[in-house]
């Protein structure tokens, strides 16, 4: 696996609160003005965290590796018979291939959110061509850091790609995250973001937005659009809504997961054979895949940008 390494990665760590230079393996920071230059930053699991404390809705010192999940009986099943992500594995090919020509560095993919490999990802982490670096809400054996993606500790244009895969509805300010992806990104530099439109509250009190197809165009609008669109669409939606409204009436553990596993194989006929256009507006997850640009979008292009089956020119046949 290509992942980097703390050592690698400390000459591009910046303060969270400063932007600063970070010295002695990234525990401090370098500005003698900085609280973080006489307060060393917490370690979890190893890992250094990376979080300004008075503005981010981790606590650093509450910071732990997450505990490995059990899922067992009709829950695991239904996990195993889950959908494939079929676009993240196309795109993260994209990505090792546009990597292949950045000339004069080794180049840095950054996954944020990567604590555990993502849905279709796993060739990202095999491609020789570049490092991987990763950092999570907690430390894993993926990352190298502990960070908070409102404000990710690193300089300015340090890497050549980002990949955030079901992490942009967990956060408070999405549009933030996104203004510091760019940030963060070298000129030229892309992105692959995939992020929930229609799915219930997952991870509790870590959810807080939804986004369609064109708001998360939007939401990426300082980017060149490369491509954009559906990863799961109604059908999987509708294994969504069936699963929480089961939850809602019958207080049986598994019950929820049954259903699930009833109702997909006639959501993978539906996601598999139903209409593009219809899939945009009833999507249960999209994607988007550009490219870091130096001037935002015009609104107007958003019209354009539309690709659903509500478009006014066909209401008006
Ligand atoms: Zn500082």
């Amino acid at each position: 696996m290509p992942l980097t390494t703390l050592d690698a990665l400390l000459p591009l760590l910046r303060c969270p609160v400063c932007a600063s230079p970070l010295a002695e393996k990234g525990l401090r920071c370098t500005n003698p003005q900085c609280k973080q230059a006489s307060t060393p930053f917490h370690v979890a699991g190893g890992q250094p965290v990376l979080v300004d404390a008075s503005d981010s809705i981790l606590d650093p010192a509450a910071v732990v590796p997450a505990a490995p999940r059990q899922v067992r009986g009709l829950r695991a099943l239904a996990s195993a018979f889950g959908p494939k992500n079929r676009v993240a594995p196309r795109i993260a090919q994209l990505i090792a291939d546009e990597m292949r020509h950045v000339t004069g560095r080794r180049p840095i993919v950054l996954v944020i959110g990567g604590g555990t490999v993502g849905s279709g990802l796993e060739s990202l982490y095999d491609a020789p061509g570049h490092d991987v670096a990763a950092f999570d809400i907690f430390p894993s054996p993926n990352t190298q850091f502990v960070a908070d993606g409102h404000r990710i500790p690193l300089a300015d244009a340090s890497v050549d790609a980002v990949v955030v895969q079901a992490v942009l509805e967990h956060v408070l300010d999405p549009w933030r995250v996104a203004a510091e992806i760019h940030r963060v990104l070298r000129p030229g530099g892309v992105v692959y973001a995939d992020t929930p439109f229609l799915q219930h509250v997952h991870e509790g009190p870590h959810d807080f937005t939804r986004f369609t197809e064109s708001g998360h165009r939007w939401l990426f609008r300082h980017f060149t659009l490369i491509e954009s669109g559906v990863v799961a669409g109604p059908g999987e939606q509708l294994v969504w809504s069936l699963s929480q409204a089961t939850r809602t009436i019958v207080p049986v553990r598994g019950a929820a997961a049954a259903v699930r596993l009833a109702v997909r194989p006639f959501a993978a006929l539906i996601d598999r054979f139903g209409s593009r256009a219809h899939a945009v507006d009833g999507a249960s997850s999209v994607y988007f895949y550009g490219r870091r640009a130096d001037a935002p979008i015009a609104p107007r292009e958003m019209l354009v940008h539309y690709s659903g089956a509500q478009h006014p020119i066909s209401r008006t046949v």
